[in-house]
Formats: C-alpha cells, structure tokens, sequence
C-alpha cells in the first residue's frame, strides 16, 4: 500500500513535505485527522495548528495561515497564505505583531480595519501558542 505524503505548500514555498502516518487538521468545523487511504476531500480550513506524526513516531506542530486542504490518493496537499513548522518562529516577530494588532484594536478611529486587526492578532496568538511550551 502507498505511503500518506504530506505538502505543506504556501505562495512562496514548500514548508513540509513528507510521509507520514497522520496529519491533524483545523477545518472550518473543528479538527479532523487524516490517515492513509482517506477518501477524496477538497475542504477549506482556518488559522491554526496542523500536527502531523512521522511513520516513525515524531511529532511535529506547524502554524496554518487559512486556506484549503485538498486529499487524494494519499496526498494530502495544505494550501494555505502562510505557514511555519513550530520551530522556525519567530517569538519576537510574533510578539510584535501582537502588540501592534492590540494598538489598533484599541484605536477607535474610522481608519482602522478592525476585523483585520482582528484576524493579524489571532495569527500572532496561534503562533505563540506554539514557541510557548
Ligand atoms: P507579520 O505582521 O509579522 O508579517 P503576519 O501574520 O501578517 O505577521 P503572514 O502574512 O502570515 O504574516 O506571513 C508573511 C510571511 O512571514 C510568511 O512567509 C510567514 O511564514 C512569515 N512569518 C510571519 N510571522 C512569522 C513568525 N512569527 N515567524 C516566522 N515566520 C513568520
């Protein structure tokens, strides 16, 4: 039987691409995992964490900007705007945009995109999430 790959592929890069044993998602509706020889799915997903386990038994976390998640034939290909494996995040540059998103979060005026403050500071909250434990 043919392995699970996963591609973890943004505008810019390829961020992960491996087999592995499962792959847990955050869809629209809450997490699901995927597992080899998953039926076809095309689904969208939201900011938040994939967690996958190697064959092998690794675990690894990776921050998920939105996008979609497309299974078939065991590939499992995550199209998303952004994303980092845990270990490649910047604490400080998350910090910083937290901070930034909050300032304009607390600023009141016309000109502030609220729901884009919104959405940067919760980008930043998910990514703490990760370099935090
Ligand atoms: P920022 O305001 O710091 O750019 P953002 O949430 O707007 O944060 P994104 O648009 O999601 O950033 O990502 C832009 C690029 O920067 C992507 O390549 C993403 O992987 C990278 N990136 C953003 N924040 C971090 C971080 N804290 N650590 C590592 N890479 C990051």
């Amino acid at each position: 039987m043919s392995e699970l790959t996963l591609e973890v592929v943004t505008p810019d890069r390829t961020v992960v691409s491996t087999p592995v044993a499962v792959a847990v998602l955050p869809g629209m509706a809450g997490e699901f995992a995927v597992l080899k020889n998953h039926i076809s799915l095309l689904s969208a997903l939201k900011v938040g964490v994939l967690r996958y386990k190697t064959e092998s038994g690794e675990e690894h976390n990776a921050f998920v900007n939105q996008g979609f998640v497309d299974v078939n034939n065991n590939v499992l290909t995550v199209l998303v705007e952004s994303a980092e494996l845990a270990e490649n995040i910047d604490a400080a540059r998350a910090e910083a945009a937290k901070r930034r998103a909050e300032e304009r979060l607390a600023d009141k005026s016309d000109t502030i995109d609220h729901t884009r403050a919104q959405a940067a500071l919760n980008r930043a909250l998910v990514r703490l999430s990760l370099v935090r434990h």
